[in-house]
């Protein structure tokens, strides 16, 4: 017999918008302005990033009634550990997350969207730190870092019992896995992204911004 409830799996929570994209592109060409000595340039696209449709997007996925709020019912639904029974360490070493940014590059294997690393993110900040607004409260920080943020999401989540074996993790923007939060896989109804090729494209998670002295 089909198992019914599999058809309907999708591969993300939402589609991503266009805007994302726009947004990827404005920034790519702020790290080229800026490697290239036109800091009034970097700046201008830095902000011109910074799209309120991209923040109503991102709140969609991790805000109030968000997809986290709305699990399917599963067989046999593995039990929500107490936190003295969950895998000891919550994130894997270095060495460990680099081997995933090789293996999985600069985009959600859900959504697909580009991403860009925290570190990457507070380097551009420190040298733009009016355009990269980056306050504690959502509202307060810049649309497209906030949705391109490139996170490490545990499948199996670590409050399911989700170890930090590399099979076991994938990147991921900040938006899906917030949106999925503590849900398995089924529970999110997600396919499987470990089934998939992660997306491939000439978007370098703006690395260079480091690698040619960016001050
Ligand atoms: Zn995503």
């Amino acid at each position: 017999m089909m198992n019914l409830a599999a058809i309907d799996l999708r591969p993300h929570l939402l589609d991503p918008i266009p805007e994302l994209q726009v947004a990827a592109r404005l920034l790519d060409e702020a790290v080229s302005a800026h490697l290239a000595g036109d800091r009034d340039r970097a700046d201008r696209l830095i902000r011109a990033a910074d799209l309120p449709v991209i923040a109503k997007w991102t709140e969609s996925l991790w805000g109030q009634g968000g997809p986290w709020s709305r699990p399917r019912s599963v067989a046999n639904p593995l039990p929500n550990l107490p936190s003295g029974q969950r895998p000891r360490q919550r994130m894997p070493g270095k060495t460990v997350l680099r081997q995933l940014v090789a293996r999985d590059g600069y985009h959600c294997r859900f959504c697909g969207i580009p991403v860009i690393r925290a570190e990457i993110r507070r380097q551009i900040r420190a040298a733009y730190p009016e355009a990269l607004r980056w306050g504690t409260r959502n509202a307060d920080q810049h649309a497209a870092f906030q949705a391109l943020w490139l996170t490490y999401d545990h499948l199996l989540p670590h409050a399911r019992g989700g170890d930090n074996d590399p099979d076991n993790l994938v990147i991921a923007c900040q938006p899906c896995k917030c949106g999925r939060a503590d849900l398995t896989l089924g529970e999110a109804g997600l396919l499987d992204p470990r089934e998939r090729d992660p997306v491939r494209s000439a978007w370098d998670g703006l690395e260079r911004f480091t690698k040619q002295g960016g001050t």
